[in-house]
């Protein structure tokens, strides 16, 4: 490249300082060109054919247009013929400066960016000769612009949709930095008032000023270099927003603090969060009370103090008596009630220093500590609040329909910790409770160990229990029943169990049990299936096939809303005849929700099937039932058969004539004697039943003893 020195009119330059400056403008690491007044160039240095990708020679004679060039803008726009540097200061007259402009790359994605100048050459008559351009690249200045802009931008949406509150504190000038979200966590407007370094201290809860304060010393004269911390601060409305602090600690090369940063998270949703899941976890939503798993760690911990201080504590385990009857018949809402109102009677009955927790259901536990040194001691503390929380809980109620009266049975279990473990203390209050069910209800009984062995001799014969049903130990015996002219008429199917160890087995042994876990279904069911696998057989004979087969149902049975499809599902699969089966149901049947055991019956009866009231006379004797209930016979309760000639006969005359008034069949079970069974006969009862009469024998040979062949 040549640039003359001088103008053209000044004598030239001397050769050397016209080549030095030759170098000078072809080691320049900015591009120069210069243009004619039409904008032409004529002279361009190394560097602009560099930049602009073409030899020197080819820049000769080119004009600063768009079609040229492709020059860009800033925003990426192609740049307009007339805002080309060179075409504005000719245009002009002026220098421009400083205009950022993208040269098109063929091999690069993204443009060469150039800072250019341009200005203007006149002559000394001032008049417009050309014009120079000078263009230096700066693309990475550019990219490291877009980089911090981008930065920028991004740190700004982070802030934005933070919820952290940043904060910046110079520990040399003192000058600090609240962000918006930091004003916005305490309800302040930002700067709302001059807080200073110092300001935000007045704001900490008076309870952590002083920690916090002892905090920022240590940590300032340590050496750490990041911190976290929580604390309060006021909001403007005067309650407390709890914070995380996360910090920075900047030191100079002596390791002295010079500048504090950090962030300030506002964990007031999380400490709700925190308290909800803890009072999800630990209490119960109905009755507000301490739930199950708080009892049991509270537990541990008043065992360990009673072990420390040898003192003697009562747990109380507390149900509510026909709960779930209450439930079932008046409602949920009505159960929730009335559990709420029982919670707030417990309260107000104890110390705040006993333990109230709602277990589950109707199952409340009370704890009480240090009640004395001996369980001798202990005992009369116990009964004390055993009656009070008694007499309490069997106030009426304040509930919808009809508040009778509900009361309580109580376990009570003492322990010193010495020897208790939560899992047996509890079971042994549980045993005691319902051994105050079993003894009536209303009532409070302490545990004893034969309370345990007790429970240990059920579960033996519970398992026992369903192993002989797996393996079908259970057999049927048959009594017979007759007429008052000493006709066969019918017969009542007695279970027995065929023990592999123990032999043949009674029911009073098994039944009550079976009822109370409710294996009596399956056995049941057994038993049904074996009668009406007899009675099938019976229609074959001439004799049996006349009688009634009587098989006794257990309430627990009738509970089952499928059981009338069960019965019929049997009858069909053993060709059993419907109305040669007579179904026996206990007075208990009835002392429940009585529309549900009445839709069943008739359902079955719809079947052909009869119903007789077993031991009528025997407890919840109503006789109300007799009309409700879609009965075809009465047997009257063994105990008036035993007692017969005494006061009772009045009481089975009475029954008697009820009974032929509603048409039903009378059936006096148990008679032994001659003169019982003249009583029985003379008092009008027309079935009877007895050792007298037939001792119940097994099937087969029932079958044997009064099938046809038999008698033959
Ligand atoms: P229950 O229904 O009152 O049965 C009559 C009981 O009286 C039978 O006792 C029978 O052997 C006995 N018995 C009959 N005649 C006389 C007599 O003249 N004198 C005396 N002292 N007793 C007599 P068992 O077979 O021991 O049955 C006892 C109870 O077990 C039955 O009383 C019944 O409630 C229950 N039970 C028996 N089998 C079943 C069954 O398959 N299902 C259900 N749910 N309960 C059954
Ligand atoms: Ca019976």
């Amino acid at each position: 490249m040549q640039l003359q020195l001088q103008d053209s009119k000044a004598p030239p330059a001397p050769p050397d300082l016209q080549r030095r400056f030759d170098e000078l403008l072809d080691h320049l690491p900015a591009g120069v060109t210069v243009h004619d007044i039409h904008g032409r160039i004529v002279m361009a240095n190394l560097q602009a054919a560099r930049m602009l990708d073409r030899s020197e020679q080819e820049l000769i004679g080119t004009r600063p247009t768009s079609e040229e060039w492709h020059l860009l803008n800033e925003n990426l726009s192609l740049l307009a013929d007339e805002d080309y540097p060179v075409s504005q200061a000719l245009r002009t007259g002026k220098k421009v400066t400083g205009m950022i402009l993208g040269i098109p790359s063929v091999n690069a994605s993204t443009p060469c960016w150039t800072i250019c100048n341009a200005y203007p050459e006149f002559d000394e008559d001032g008049t417009l000769q050309g014009a120079v351009a000078c263009f230096s690249d700066c693309t990475q200045l550019k990219d490291a612009q877009q980089r911090l802009e981008k930065s920028e931008e991004r740190l700004r949406l982070i802030l934005h949709g933070s919820t952290d509150a940043l904060w910046d504190w110079d520990l040399v000038s003192g000058e600090t930095y609240y962000s918006e979200r930091w004003w916005d966590m305490l309800g302040y407007s930002p700067g709302e008032f001059p807080i200073g370094s110092q300001g935000w201290r007045d704001l900490i809860h008076p309870a952590d000023r002083d920690d916090v304060t002892a905090f920022l010393a240590e940590l300032l004269a340590g050496p750490r270099h990041t911190y976290t911390l929580e604390f309060r601060l006021r909001h403007r409305q005067g309650h407390d927003v709890p914070v995380l602090v996360r910090g920075i600690v900047l030191r100079d090369a002596s390791g002295r603090a010079i500048r504090l940063s950090g962030t300030n998270t506002d964990l007031t949703e999380r400490k709700q969060a925190e308290r909800r899941i803890y009072e999800l976890a630990y209490f119960d939503p109905l009755t507000g009370l301490p739930n199950r798993r708080f009892l049991i760690e509270e537990l541990d911990k008043t065992l360990a103090r009673a072990t420390r201080s040898g003192q003697y504590g009562a747990l109380l385990f507390i149900d509510l008596d026909n709960f779930k009857l209450l439930n079932d018949t008046m409602g949920h809402d009505v159960g929730d009630m009335l559990l709420r109102q029982v919670a707030h009677r417990l309260r107000q009955a104890l110390r705040d220093s006993d333990q109230l927790a709602r277990l589950g259901g109707d199952e409340f536990v009370v704890v009480l500590e240090s009640l004395g040194a001996t369980p001798a001691e202990t005992t009369p503390h116990a009964d004390h609040v055993a009656r009070k929380i008694l007499s309490l809980l069997g106030q009426p109620y304040d509930l919808p329909g009809n508040p009778s009266a509900r009361t309580p049975s109580i376990g009570i279990a003492l322990f010193d910790g010495s020897d208790s473990s939560i899992d047996a203390l509890l079971r042994q209050a549980d045993l005691a409770m319902y051994r105050a069910k079993a003894d009536g209800r209303n009532t409070a009984r302490f545990f004893d160990p034969s309370m345990q062995a007790a429970a240990e001799r059920q579960a033996a014969l519970d398992k026992a229990l369903r192993d002989g049903l797996a393996r079908r130990e259970f057999v049927l015996f048959c009594q017979p029943q007759f007429d008052t002219g000493g006709r066969l008429i019918g017969a009542e199917a007695l279970a027995r169990w065929e023990h592999c160890e123990h032999g043949l087995v009674g029911p009073g042994e098994f039944i009550s049990q079976a009822e109370n876990t409710g294996l009596i279904v399956p056995l049941g069911r057994q038993v049904l299936e074996e009668s009406c696998r007899a009675l099938a057989r019976w229609a074959h004979d001439p004799t049996l096939g006349r009688l009634k087969l009587s098989v006794n149902v257990s309430v627990r049975q009738l509970r089952d809303p499928d059981f009338p499809l069960t019965v019929a599902g049997l009858l069909a699969a053993t060709g059993a005849s419907a109305d040669k089966l007579c179904l026996e149901l206990t007075e208990s049947v009835f002392s429940e929700n009585m529309q549900e055991p009445i839709k069943r019956m008739e359902q079955l009866r719809a079947q052909g099937i009869a119903f007789s009231l077993d031991d009528f006379g025997n407890g919840h004797s109503s006789l109300a039932y007799l009309t409700r209930f879609p009965l075809a016979a009465l047997k009257i309760n063994r105990s008036f058969v035993r007692d017969a000639g005494d006061n009772s006969a009045t009481i089975v005359q009475a029954i008697v004539a009820l009974a032929r008034k509603l048409g039903l069949d009378v059936v006096a079970e148990g008679v032994e004697q001659e003169d019982q069974r003249d009583f029985m006969v003379g008092c009008g009862c027309n079935v009877l039943q007895g050792y007298l009469l037939g001792r119940p024998v097994p099937m087969p040979e029932f079958e044997r003893l009064y099938g046809s062949a038999g008698h033959a």
